[in-house]
C-alpha cells in the first residue's frame, strides 16, 4: 500500500480543499469560520452481546457538517480503526457532493470502528440494531438520512430502518437509503454509484478526444462501488483490464472475463490467484498503463510517491479521497484529467435521494426513469463543473468545490444567523 510520508489528518485535508475553494469565491471570514466546521458530532461507546456470551465495547460516530439547504445525508461505514477525524471529513465532503450536483440536502457520515468481517450475522445484526438506537436521537426523515457506504449493505440498511420503525411505532421508509426493495428500496441503488462513473467516464472521454478505439481502465477496490463500474464500463464498450480488493488483484491487458471472476471470487473469496489474469499488487495497480484509473477502495491511495508514475490519461475517482493533495498538484502538472470524488461518485446519493422522495410519496419508478434522471443530474453537473474549471483556470476538483461552496454558502447567509 503506498504510504504519504507526511501525515495530515483527513479533516485538516477536507478544510484544505474548503480553504481553496474560500479563497476562489472571495468568502468573507464569517462564512468560511462557520462552513470550515462541522455542526453536530455525536460519539457513542456501546455493548454488544457476542455470540460466545461475551460483551464487547464499540464506539460508533454520527456527524452532521451542515443543514442549510435540506436535511442531513451521508453513508455509514464499517471499518476498522474509524476515527472521528474522518467521520467529520466525509460528512464535509457530503454536504459540497449533494451542492454540486443540487440535492436538498446537507452532509453527514457515521459508522463504527469495526471489522465487519470478523462478527457473524447475529453479532452484525446486534451492532447494528443498537448503534442505530445510538445515533437515532439525530436520525429522521426531515433530519438525517443514513445510506451504505464502506463495509455495510442494504441489509444493514434494513436492519436501521426496522430499529427506527420499532421505536416510533410504525413504519418509516424514508429514514434511511440503500435498502432492500421489499422495504422501499429503488431501483438502481445498489449500481448507482457505478453508473454514475461510467456516464462520467464517457463524457470527459468525449472532452478529451481519445481516440483509441477501446480505452482501457483499472479499478481499485471491488464492492459495491467498484464491482458496479466494472460491469457498467465494460457494458458500455470500456475494456477493463485490471482490478483488485484488499488482498491484491488481477490484471489482463486483452481484458477480464468478468463472468468468470465472479465464480472465481465465490470459490475463493478474493480476486487473487484468477486464472484469467496475472496477480497484481494494489500499489502496481495504479500505476498501469491504461486510458483510466478509477480507485474504489480507500482513502490516500494516490499520493507524492507514486502520482509521477501514474500512466492513466484520466482518473475517475470512486473513493472518496482516493488522492491527497500534493498528488493532486502532482497530476494536475502532469495533464492528468481527475473527475473528483464529490462529483464522480454522486450517483450513490442521487439514487439515495429519488430513494427518499419514492418513500415520502409511497409511489415508486421504474428502473429506466431512475437511471435517465441520473444522467440527466449528474451529466448536467458535469458540465456546470467543468465549464468553471475550462473558464476560472481551476483544476476540476477546485471548480467542483466552487460551485458547491457557493450553493451553501448562499443558503446560510439568506437564512442568516439565529436568533
Ligand atoms: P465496499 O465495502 O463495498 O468495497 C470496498 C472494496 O475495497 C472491497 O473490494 C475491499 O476489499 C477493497 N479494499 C478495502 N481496503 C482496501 C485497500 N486498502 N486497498 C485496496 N482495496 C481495498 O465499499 P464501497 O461501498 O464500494 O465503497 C468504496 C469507496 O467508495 C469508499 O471510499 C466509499 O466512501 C465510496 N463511496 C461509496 C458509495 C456507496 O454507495 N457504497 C457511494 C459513493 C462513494
Amino acid at each position: 500500500m503506498p504510504v504519504e510520508l507526511k501525515q495530515e489528518s483527513a479533516y485538516s485535508t477536507a478544510q484544505h480543499q474548503f480553504d481553496l475553494a474560500a479563497d476562489v469565491l472571495g468568502l468573507s471570514e464569517n462564512t468560511r469560520n462557520l462552513l470550515r466546521e462541522v455542526k453536530r458530532e455525536l460519539v457513542v461507546h456501546f455493548p454488544v452481546h457476542m455470540d460466545d456470551n461475551s460483551i464487547e465495547l464499540f464506539t460508533g460516530y454520527r456527524v452532521q457538517h451542515n443543514i442549510s439547504r435540506g436535511p442531513a445525508k451521508g453513508g455509514i461505514r464499517y471499518q476498522e480503526g474509524l476515527t472521528l477525524d474522518a467521520v467529520k471529513a466525509m460528512a464535509m465532503l457530503m454536504t459540497w457532493k449533494c451542492a454540486v450536483v443540487g440535492l436538498p440536502y446537507g452532509g453527514a457520515k457515521g459508522g463504527v470502528a469495526v471489522n465487519p468481517n470478523r462478527l457473524s450475522l447475529s453479532e452484525l445484526e446486534h451492532l447494528t440494531r443498537r448503534y442505530a438506537t445510538e445515533i437515532a436521537i439525530l436520525i429522521g426523515p426531515e433530519k438525517d438520512v443514513p445510506a451504505p457506504d464502506m463495509g455495510t449493505t442494504p441489509q444493514i440498511m434494513a436492519w436501521i430502518m426496522d430499529t427506527l420503525s420499532m421505536h416510533a411505532g410504525h413504519s418509516v421508509p424514508a429514514s434511511v437509503t440503500g435498502k432492500p426493495l421489499d422495504v422501499g428500496g429503488s431501483e438502481g441503488r445498489d449500481e448507482a454509484p457505478g453508473r454514475g462513473l461510467t456516464f462520467l467516464t464517457l463524457e470527459a472521454l468525449k472532452y478529451l478526444h481519445v481516440q483509441e478505439e477501446t480505452p482501457t481502465v483499472a479499478i481499485q477496490g471491488y464492492g459495491t462501488v467498484g464491482r458496479s463500474s466494472a460491469r457498467l464500463m465494460t457494458e458500455a464498450g470500456l475494456k477493463v483490464v485490471a482490478v483488485s480488493d484488499s488482498r491484491g488483484g488481477a490484471h489482463n491487458p486483452k481484458g477480464l472475463d468478468l463472468e468468470a471472476l465472479e465464480e472465481h471470487r465465490k470459490v475463493r473469496g478474493g480476486i487473487s490467484g484468477f486464472k484469467g489474469g496475472e496477480d497484481v499488487t494494489n500499489a502496481e495497480l495504479l500505476e498501469l498503463p491504461v486510458t483510466v484509473l478509477v480507485p474504489a477502495a480507500v482513502e490516500n491511495q494516490i499520493t507524492a510517491q507514486n502520482a509521477g508514475r501514474v500512466k492513466a490519461r484520466l482518473i475517475t475517482e470512486g473513493a472518496n479521497v482516493p488522492v491527497t493533495p500534493e498528488a493532486d498538484r502532482i497530476l494536475h502538472d502532469r495533464d492528468v484529467f481527475v473527475i473528483p470524488d464529490i462529483l464522480a461518485n454522486s450517483g450513490g446519493v442521487i439514487v439515495s435521494y429519488f430513494e427518499w422522495v419514492q418513500d415520502l410519496q409511497a409511489f415508486f419508478w421504474e428502473g429506466e426513469e431512475i437511471n435517465t434522471k441520473l444522467h440527466h443530474i449528474i451529466t448536467r453537473a458535469f458540465y456546470e463543473v467543468l465549464h468553471t474549471s475550462v473558464n476560472k483556470r481551476l483544476p476540476m476538483r477546485t471548480a467542483a468545490y466552487a460551485l458547491a461552496v457557493q450553493k451553501v454558502a448562499n443558503a446560510t447567509l439568506v437564512r442568516g444567523v439565529y436568533p
